[in-house]
């Protein structure tokens, strides 16, 4: 141990959760020294919980987790979604020799949605579309009490990829396609579901996927990442950076590759980066089957044992999940090819970490108490407010937008309009009477007097449909059709197994697209609804962008309600019939079509130039959204020189010109005029959403960090080079000159 921590890869107590010297470090040395080799790999084990085994048609797993847990050797599940479970799995760990409480993972990506009855919030894509930071943390407070009453510790979030293709099934997990967006939510993520205190824990955060997901190959998803040093420095490695800052304690590693390495085998990302640059102090999860995966598909290891060896000896902590890593990881150290002195740095971490989460004291929940807090008014009032600022207008011709709510008659349809699409992926089948639908919000939006005729169109996302016609005849005497279109990620089916296939099932992990345009025949209906000549308007339930470029040239009126969650459907109808003036930025650009990518707005100037049959321009950009009211920007203000060091300070009047109160989301960007390197064409470096009245006005103020301007140099350093900044905010244009006399 001694020579390992002089080496530099032993935790040294400095180094772990507690202080040296502290009761609980104390404690924690304490408890690995009574323990045996088997037991301390037993604490590097997770496995799937033995209900949710059974979804999977797994082969019954709970005998033999009984034993293992009889034997003290599993340290962590996944998957368990009930308190009743968590419980009774707590109690069969105590009663082995040492009784070390366990830890149990979830995807609790937005709100607790496995889990039956719980919060359920917008997916991240829509999260970041409210560019309100104290509002991501806010929800990750409601996921993490969520999760503690249930009797779960461990979010497996944020998820803090860059969403560079939006052909990746995955897109909408991700806070979209701009590190500083990414960085500035996740972070808030982490705070909001640890908590304060690193040493006493709400719930444990995940940073993940570390590192590079969102941009495989073909856009399909575990594919390799292959980017230069210094897009890795400058675009992928900050969010994460960010995160470690922020305190999280844990962080996963990644399926694919980045630059041949497969990030399981990465001792550059999971050791040199992560502990000896950022002094990450948590412990490193593999991802489901993601060590296996270096004998089966990345083909860097000869056999699973090798895998095992390779994956610990790079950095990575506890194995997801399942058999087969035990045995051989404990012939490995008899074998003298794993030092003993890894395993007791990986299961201290991972028992620091269970004791920062207060299990040694207090491992049961009441069961009873989880009914009263999951989905409590409080909480959903926390998902409304997110849905509501998550919603982007991004057409509204002629201000079709908003709908009086005394209309006659509406025609509501599209196969999305009232179904649970809207609750996004990583989702429990919901009790009905907690979600509300889109066509429950616009019911329950308008008159007694006004009529809502809701016509199923049949499975749309299918290929063959008879009732289009029919569907868009309904349209004729409305005086305004309501087109809810998209994609859906429910992974379930209707009692709750996993169901990976679904046909319906267009988007979530493992469902990446080769095409970007609406699925099936949703085409066809809009385009035949548009025809009868009745004003319409097109909702946008999904994950990620679409290219529709004949909606966005025909169809007067659009919304991106992304996944807005179990109330998502009160929040749509609140901002269709005015209640609620949208707000919403796209955290992503929507691309006019597939051949376009890789599209994302922070491209040198060089990667400007048009197709010969396309434009350069997306169709939407990042940061696009209208409002129902008219903000105006005037009186920029930026120093005219800053010296080293020192941040800048910029500041923009805004005013609401129109008659409404709204939110207005300010969007700062920076440009580095002239640099040693190529820099994008503008890099967003703050924001900020402010509420304004009618007739009110804001001086909204930015703190642009100094060390924030930096570029990596052609030396690779890191350095802010003298010379001019351009500032673009609200349409408005400022420059300072850095470092120069
Ligand atoms: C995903 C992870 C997830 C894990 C556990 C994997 O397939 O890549 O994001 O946390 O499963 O559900």
């Amino acid at each position: 141990v001694l020579l390992a921590s002089l080496l530099g890869c032993g935790d040294g107590a400095q180094n772990g959760v507690f202080p040296s010297g502290s009761v609980e470090e104390r404690k924690t040395r304490a408890l690995l020294d009574r323990m045996t080799l088997e037991e301390k790999i037993g604490q590097m084990n997770q496995y799937i919980a033995p209900i949710y085994a059974q979804s999977l048609d797994s082969p019954d797993l709970a005998g033999k987790v009984d034993t293992l847990l009889a034997q003290g050797l599993v340290g962590s599940f996944l998957f368990v979604t009930d308190a009743g479970e968590a419980n009774a799995l707590q109690e069969k760990a105590a009663r082995a020799r040492l009784g070390i409480p366990l830890i149990f993972g979830i995807d609790a990506v937005h709100g607790l949605a496995p889990v039956r009855g719980a919060t359920i919030f917008p997916t991240p894509i829509g999260m970041a579309a409210t560019f309100d930071v104290d509002l991501v943390e806010r929800s990750g407070e409601v996921t993490a009490h969520e999760m503690r009453v249930t009797g779960m510790h461990w979010a497996f979030s944020p998820v803090l990829d860059l969403a560079r293709d939006p052909r990746w099934g995955r897109t909408a997990e991700t806070f979209g396609e701009d590190p500083f967006v990414v960085a500035s939510l996740g972070s808030a993520l982490v705070r909001g579901l640890q908590g304060p205190d690193q040493a006493h824990l709400r719930v444990l955060a995940c940073l993940k996927h570390f590192l590079g997901p969102g941009l495989p190959l073909g856009g399909r998803n575990m594919g390799p990442i292959d980017v230069s040093e210094r897009a890795l420095r400058t675009t992928f490695l900050p969010p994460f950076q960010a995160g470690v800052d922020a305190g999280a304690l844990s962080v996963m590693a990644a399926y694919n590759d980045v630059n041949g390495v497969p990030s399981h085998v990465s001792e550059e990302l999971l050791t040199n980066v992560l502990r000896r640059e950022w002094g990450f102090r948590g412990f490193v999860v593999s991802d489901w089957e993601g060590i296996e995966m270096l004998h089966t598909t990345h083909h860097v290891a000869e056999s699973q044992k090798d895998a095992i060896r390779q994956a610990v000896l790079a950095g990575v902590d506890m194995h997801m999940h399942g058999e087969g890593f035990s045995k051989p990881l404990v012939e490995l150290v008899r074998e003298g090819a794993v030092g003993a002195w890894r395993i007791d740095e990986a299961a201290g971490r991972i028992l620091r970490v269970k004791r920062a989460l207060g299990l040694f004291e207090h491992r049961y929940v009441d069961a009873a108490r989880a009914a009263s807090v999951l989905a409590s008014p409080g909480h959903r009032k926390v998902a409304l407010e997110a849905a509501r600022k998550s919603i982007v207008l991004l057409r509204n011709e002629q201000d079709l937008l908003p709908l009086r709510k005394n209309l006659k008659k509406i025609l509501v349809t599209g196969p999305n309009a009232d179904n649970t699409a809207l609750l996004g992926d990583w989702t429990a089948p919901q009790p009905a009477e907690n979600v509300i639908t889109v066509l429950e919000g616009i019911r329950a939006a308008v008159s007694p007097a006004t009529v809502v005729h809701f016509v199923d169109p049949g499975r749309v996302f299918e290929e063959t449909n008879e009732t289009i016609q029919r569907t868009a005849e309904e349209a004729r005497d409305a005086d305004v059709a309501i087109v809810v279109l998209g994609e859906n990620e429910t992974r379930y089916d209707d009692r709750g197994a996993l169901d990976r296939r679904r046909r319906e099932r267009t988007g979530g992990e493992g469902a990446d697209r080769a095409d970007l345009t609406l699925v099936g025949r949703q085409m066809d209906l809009v385009r035949a609804i548009v025809e009868t000549g009745t004003p319409t308007v097109v909702v946008l339930v999904n994950g990620r962008p679409l290219a529709i470029p004949w909606i966005a040239a025909n169809v007067p009126a659009v919304l991106e309600a992304f996944e807005p969650g179990l109330v998502g459907g009160q929040a749509v109808a609140e901002v269709l019939f005015g209640d609620v003036s949208p707000s919403g930025r796209l955290p992503i650009s929507i691309p006019r079509s597939v051949g376009q990518l890789p599209v994302h707005y922070d491209h040198p100037r060089s990667a400007e130039s048009p197709y010969v049959d396309e434009s350069f321009e997306p169709l939407y950009g990042f940061g696009h959204g209208l409002s129902f009211t008219r903000f105006v920007y005037a009186d920029l203000r930026v120093p005219e020189r800053t010296r080293r060091g020192e941040d800048v300070l910029i500041s923009v009047v805004v005013r609401n010109a129109g008659a409404r109160a709204a939110d207005e989301v300010v969007l700062l960007f920076v440009r580095d005029v002239v640099a040693s390197v190529t820099r994008p064409v503008r890099a967003l470096r703050g924001f900020q959403r402010v509420h304004l009245a009618p007739g009110e006005r804001r001086v909204v103020q930015f703190r642009i960090p100094f060390a924030s301007l930096a570029v990596l140099d052609r030396q690779r350093e890191r350095v802010v080079e003298p010379g001019t900044f351009e500032v673009s905010i609200g349409g408005l244009r400022g420059s300072w000159i850095a470092l120069r006399k």
